[in-house]
């Protein structure tokens, strides 16, 4: 089994003084990472740019993540793939025992473990419903066609067509203009009052 790439010693910055400083460039895998439908693919490489400074009481990490992920647009569900890139600076410092620190990365003696952080920057990054374009136009709801190849033959999405009945039923012979009117009207005060 390979070393885990994300493990750096720090024994020689710790020796230093306050300001000393390291840099690492990491290349490795973290596992599946996953916010809905938006993946980091388990295979793939994760790349990390990183500069650790001593600052006395623990070791700051200033670090730039790279990693592919796929995923799908949440209107017409193409598939979409891209890059995540993003920038994190975070403090590793030795664990007190006492509560748990949640600002905090664990410091050990001699390494400290980029793999946290960098999945943590990496699900933060993640898109939770990414779209194709902004102007996604979607599925159709009654036919499912991808509208953005053109217009299905679906009549357009007027009103539900239990409120039509129901204007039939309380506007006797009134037809189209003012029964459709009342419709929408009505269909927006009960959708509020729900
Ligand atoms: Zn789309
Ligand atoms: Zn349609």
């Amino acid at each position: 089994m390979a070393a885990n790439p994300w493990l750096v010693p720090i024994t020689s910055l710790r020796r230093g003084a306050p300001g000393a400083r390291r840099e690492e460039h990491r290349v490795g895998r973290l596992g599946a990472l996953a916010v809905g439908a938006s993946v980091v693919p388990a295979d793939s490489d994760v790349a990390v740019d990183a500069v650790l400074e001593w600052v006395g009481e623990g070791v700051e990490v200033a670090a730039e993540v790279r990693a592919p992920w796929r995923g799908e647009c949440r209107r017409c569900l193409t598939p979409l793939e891209g890059e995540l890139r993003c920038r994190v600076r975070e403090l590793y410092r030795r664990p007190t025992g006492r509560e748990v620190d949640e600002e905090t990365y664990p410091l050990g003696d001699d390494h400290l473990d980029l793999g946290p952080l960098v999945r943590d920057a990496l699900l933060l990054e993640l898109p939770i419903a990414p779209l194709c374009r902004e102007d996604c136009a979607g599925l159709c709801p009654t036919c499912g066609v991808d509208l953005n190849s053109g217009p299905c033959g679906c009549p357009p999405p007027a009103g539900d067509p239990r409120w039509a009945a129901l204007d039939v039923l309380h506007g006797g012979g009134e037809e189209e203009g003012g029964g459709a009117g009342g419709g929408a009207g009505e269909g927006a005060g009960r959708g509020g009052s729900a």
